[in-house]
């Protein structure tokens, strides 16, 4: 008899069962849309080729070795993702009081960071948006803080509740932490406006609340690495603290090369200094140092004038075709006479398009035509390509009539 015949099986991940699902139907019409990660019109993975060039220049250079990195990881990298983030120019990164270390992908950006805070801020309770992805809840917890959520979706216009969420942050305690999509809120594809962020950053740091952004889209949004910065900029010039948390998942294509970075900025130098040594004693333990790959392909890219120009357009490229998908839903939609009022599949950005289908619409639309989403009606714009969207139209719209 096993010694954990007491264990009880656990749920399938509510997003990456969805692929599980997907992956038993046998239908060669299926359609997965789950899945947060960029197809090809052909709906095929794509691996930059920006990405291929640079590992092919590091896998022939022949002094590379395999050591050990630092337990902040990269220097280059950490350098170059800062000023990816903040702007090449920004006055924090030039005043030292940035410190950044690389950690594994987005999520591990988000866990050291809430670790640290949990160790070394005064205030434990983490305010994140309602909804938000899945993972947020979970690794906030885990890492010893207290999870909250203020209003930001409203289904009836399928847009922000701006009033609720400044009311809910305005309630928020003094000095919590808020969490903050920098762009491309996910699962919502609801984003605010520029004006919208001003107020939200005026009435944060009025009332002393520390931000915490989470940064899995730059770039990916708009198609612009400098526009999708913008509210995270907005925070950095005011001199205020915050925290960012970024990904090279999608805008590099990187996915399971687990490469992201964690970046704390400081009052001063001295204080960013300190914080680096503490970050330090949370890593070190958790998995001692980063892995090597993906930070160096990364490093590469960034650094070189050409490579990072060819970057900017590949990724365009990604996000101008996740945006022509969005307008080919919409106006299969409209030729189809489909009830309701679709335009907010156009106004949201970034890779998903909160639906407004709900739970039974979802189950539907799996069962009779193999389109696989999570329950929640999210779905990625980037799994879709031209010759599905009539398949999907016709589904959403069997769905709704
Ligand atoms: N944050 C958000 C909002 C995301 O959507 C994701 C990925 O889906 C992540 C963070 C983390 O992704 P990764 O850990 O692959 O970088």
């Amino acid at each position: 008899n096993s010694v954990f015949s007491h264990v009880v099986r656990a749920p399938e991940d509510p997003i990456l069962g969805v692929t599980v699902a997907y992956n038993k139907d046998p239908s060669p019409v299926k359609l997965n849309l789950g899945v947060g990660a960029y197809r090809t019109d052909e709906g095929k993975p794509l691996v930059l080729n920006v990405v291929r060039k640079a590992e092919q220049q590091l896998v022939n250079d022949r002094s590379r070795v395999k050591e050990y990195l630092p337990i902040t990881g990269l220097a280059d990298f950490n350098k170059l993702s800062a000023k990816l983030i903040f702007g090449a120019d920004s006055p924090a990164i030039q005043e030292n009081r940035v410190t950044t270390v690389q950690c594994l992908s987005g999520t591990g950006s988000l866990r050291v960071g809430a670790e640290f805070l949990a160790r070394h801020y005064h205030q434990r309770t983490i305010y994140i948006p309602q909804p938000t992805w899945g993972n947020h809840p979970k690794v906030f917890t885990l890492a010893g803080l207290s999870v909250k959520t203020y209003r930001y979706y409203d289904p009836a216009t399928r847009g922000l509740n701006f009033q609720g969420l400044l009311e809910d942050i305005g309630s928020a305690p003094s000095g919590a932490i808020v969490l903050l999509h920098a762009c491309a809120h996910n699962p919502t594809g609801v984003d605010p406006t520029l004006q919208q962020w001003e107020n939200i950053r005026k009435l944060m740091r009025s009332k002393g609340l520390l931000p915490f952004f989470d940064s899995a889209y730059q770039g990916f949004a708009s198609g612009s690495l400098d526009s999708d910065a913008k509210p995270v900029r907005m925070f950095v010039a005011d001199g205020g603290e915050l925290l960012v948390a970024q990904s090279y998942a999608k805008n590099m294509g990187l996915y399971g090369e687990r490469v992201g970075a964690l970046s704390i900025v400081c009052r001063n130098a001295d204080v960013a200094g300190r914080v680096e040594s503490q970050l330090k004693l949370v890593i070190r333990p958790m998995y001692s140092n980063p892995p090597i790959h993906g930070a160096s392909i990364v490093a590469f890219i960034l650094k070189d004038r050409n490579l990072y120009n060819e970057w900017t357009i590949e990724l365009k490229a990604m996000a101008d075709r996740i945006i022509s998908m969005r307008r080919q839903l919409f106006d299969a939609l409209r030729a189809r006479g489909t009830p309701g009022d679709w335009s907010h599949i156009i106004k949201q950005i970034g890779m998903f398009t909160f639906t407004g289908l709900n739970s039974a619409q979802v189950a539907f639309m799996t069962k009779e035509y193999h389109i696989y989403m999570t329950s929640d009606g999210r779905i990625s714009m980037a799994g879709l390509s031209s010759k599905t969207v009539p398949h999907l139209a016709d589904a959403i719209h069997a769905a709704v009539t």
